[in-house]
């Protein structure tokens, strides 16, 4: 009898090897692509910058883009925190 979920030698399931490529790959393309294209529209305005009352004509700036209609990506924010406390990190240094 074969034992079907019998771990490999490296103590992880079958597949494992496949599923962690994947993933790896994905990220990748995530991040080139937040490399590539750093902002993404807005989803609080959809865009426009700015949002309307119900009747269309009176508006208010976007708070959450500061009326630009675009937003920083997740991936890329998260670069630039890491970048900024690298670079405050060399300022404190000297
Ligand atoms: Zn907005």
């Amino acid at each position: 009898m074969t034992d079907t979920l019998a771990a490999t030698p490296t103590g992880l399931p079958p597949g494992s090897g496949s599923v962690a490529l994947l993933v790896f790959a994905a990220t990748l393309v995530y991040v080139i692509s937040c490399t590539w294209w750093p902002l993404a529209r807005c989803h609080c305005c959809k865009g426009t910058g700015r949002h309307a009352r119900k009747d269309g004509k009176v508006f208010r700036p976007c708070r959450w883009c500061r009326s630009t209609g675009r937003r920083w990506r997740i991936g890329r924010r998260i670069y630039n925190a890491a970048r900024n406390r690298q670079r405050d990190a060399d300022r404190y240094q000297r």
